[in-house]
């Protein structure tokens, strides 16, 4: 299926959630959530009461939470999960822990990008670099001791000193250490779920695909 293009506060009003697409703005109170707390379309502010959520709509919306708060289509997210299913140790954590080792997250948990739309942009258009190579697959997984770096040549970007001058005020994430200065970080070690700074439940992505 093609990735969904359209507003992305409608997605967080639909979700009921922030899922922090559009980079500072979703700090402001110009957020859609802040302003719009509601789902969207014609029915929105009646629908949460009016039904009580199935088991499967719970589910389901939990699955397009965390695959939207990633920008993944259906397509990529299934994928994801069915590798690392296959993979010892608990599904719901490894699936978090396999999507934040994608090269756009962590350049955006690094603070070189102010979402992870952006950061994927980065990526593609070569501006990153692993360990001293130029990487431009917004899904590479980083391994443990990887060092991810913005280019030389693009490190005076606005967005980029935007980003890291925000990121600068956020809280560090405890498998990431970062130099604002010189835009490179290291993954210290692989998160464990624990350390992922997201709140999703994770077990209803996998009961809705062990149906
Ligand atoms: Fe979501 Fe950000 Fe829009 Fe707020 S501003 S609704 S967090 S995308």
């Amino acid at each position: 299926m093609a990735r969904y293009t359209g507003p992305s506060c409608k997605l967080c009003r639909r979700e009921g959630t922030k899922l922090f697409l559009k980079g500072t703005r979703c700090l402001t109170d110009k957020c859609g959530i802040e302003r719009r707390g509601y789902a969207p379309g014609q029915h929105g502010q009646t629908m949460a009461r009016r039904r009580k959520a199935s088991e499967y709509s719970k589910q389901l919306r939990e699955k397009q939470k965390v695959k939207r708060m990633y920008g993944l289509s259906e397509r990529q997210f299934r994928t994801t999960f069915r590798k690392v299913r296959a993979e010892p140790g608990v599904t719901g954590a490894n699936l978090l822990i396999s999507l934040e080792r994608r090269l756009d997250n962590i350049v955006y948990r690094m603070g070189f990008a102010p979402s992870r739309k952006a950061a994927r942009q980065l990526v593609r258009h070569r501006h990153i670099e692993v360990n001293g190579r130029t990487v431009d697959i917004p899904s590479f997984r980083v391994r443990a001791a990887d060092e991810v770096k913005v280019a030389d040549a693009s490190r005076d970007m606005a967005l980029v000193k935007a980003a890291l001058d925000q990121a600068s005020r956020g809280a560090p994430i405890s498998w990431l250490t970062v130099d604002a200065e010189k835009a490179v970080g290291k993954v210290t070690e692989l998160p464990t779920r624990d350390a992922i700074p997201i709140a999703a439940q994770e077990q209803l992505i996998v009961e809705l695909y062990s149906r």
